[in-house]
């Protein structure tokens, strides 16, 4: 059972903020989540809230999840010429973005994966831009995940698009352990950001995925334009998939994009999503992924690991630089964080 609290976010008195009490007794003690009227009122919060909320994010975070941080690395397989119109995505063939389709060979694959394994990296995510993945791709993926396994110690996922029960089927023979794919943005606003598949086909390859056995990844988008309520319901319906991780993307508009003239979310905004979605999920590995250095900044980065943020990706996105390796591991030593090790997992 869940407290329940006033609606609207002007529940203080004196600067006690109740949303963030309750927070301490249901999540923080109890373990239980926060549910989608909860989280938007935490996403009302003013900004002089910030430090607490951050910190009440953060005790629930080590109390949870721990200390450890797990660090991923991610390599594109095929890049660009998607057939899919994500509003956000620089890959579509639809729009003028100009990120030009391209194909990672076994050999460059299996240098990226032996590349991520030296940086302490546990995961090697290989991503496709494609609605699907074609047999072309399965073949390489075939191919491609058994020389990284025989070369270098490290968890392969995948993130390939929509799948069939077979695909699904033949990931978990070639020894992928998680699958990603991320549901993007609470189901009301889907459509205002996809119009070529359905949140609910998405929804579908998620669930296949974990009645296979695999790990669940799967995350999205904050800022594209969704109001907070919207906001709140992506996080109550991450909670509901309970996903073994969830990578929160913040929106860097790309040229040529339909959301390439968006403003950048403004980082106390990023900040509060944060510990909003730790607190509606104390238990997931929250993964910083894109669009962190234009929202955030180096500071931020610092505010979002000390606020509910249990992941990184290291090196570069997918069509975006990101920091160098070694700024974030430096970053992970001095906050004290270790580098989640690849036995924990196992
Ligand atoms: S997000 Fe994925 S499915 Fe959508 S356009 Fe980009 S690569 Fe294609």
């Amino acid at each position: 059972m869940t407290a329940t609290l006033p609606t609207g976010s002007d529940d203080t008195e004196g600067g006690h903020h109740a949303v963030l009490e309750v927070a301490r007794e249901q999540v923080l003690d109890r373990g239980v989540g926060l549910d989608e009227t909860q989280v938007r009122e935490v996403l009302g919060l003013p900004d002089d809230a910030l430090p607490e909320l951050l910190e009440v994010a953060h005790e629930v975070r080590m109390r949870w999840c721990g200390p450890d941080v797990e660090v991923e690395g991610i390599v594109s397989l095929k890049t660009g010429g998607c057939p899919e119109d994500c509003h956000f995505c620089s890959q579509s063939g639809l729009f003028s973005s100009p990120v030009r389709a391209a194909w990672l060979d076994v050999p460059a694959l299996v240098e990226a994966a032996v590349q991520t394994a030296a940086t302490g990296a546990t995961e090697f995510c290989i991503v496709a831009a494609v609605r699907g993945p074609d047999e072309r791709l399965m073949a390489q993926m075939r191919e491609g995940v058994a020389e990284i396994r025989a070369a270098v110690d490290i968890n392969v996922a995948a993130s390939l698009g929509m799948l069939s029960k077979e695909q699904v089927d033949d990931l978990v023979d070639m020894g992928v352990h998680r699958y990603n794919h991320n549901l993007e943005t609470a189901r009301s606003y889907f459509p205002h950001v996809v119009t070529t598949h359905t949140w609910e086909e998405r929804w579908e390859t998620l669930t296949m995925v974990r009645e296979a056995g695999l790990e669940v990844c799967c995350g999205g988008i904050v800022g594209m334009g969704e109001t907070l309520e919207q906001r709140a319901e992506f996080a109550a319906q991450l909670a509901e998939l309970s996903p073994h991780e969830v990578p929160l993307n913040f929106l860097n508009p790309r040229p040529g994009t339909p959301f390439g003239d968006q403003p950048v979310m403004p980082a106390a905004d990023a900040l509060r999503t944060i510990a909003a979605f730790r607190l509606a999920l104390p238990r997931t590995i929250l993964r910083y992924a894109g669009g962190r250095e234009i929202t955030l900044g180096d500071l931020g980065t610092r505010d979002g690991l000390l606020g509910g943020i249990n992941a990184v990706i290291v090196g570069n996105y997918l069509t975006t630089l990101g920091r160098p390796a070694t700024d974030d591991l430096a970053l992970l030593e001095e906050l004290s964080m270790p580098v989640k090790a690849l036995n924990a997992m196992l």
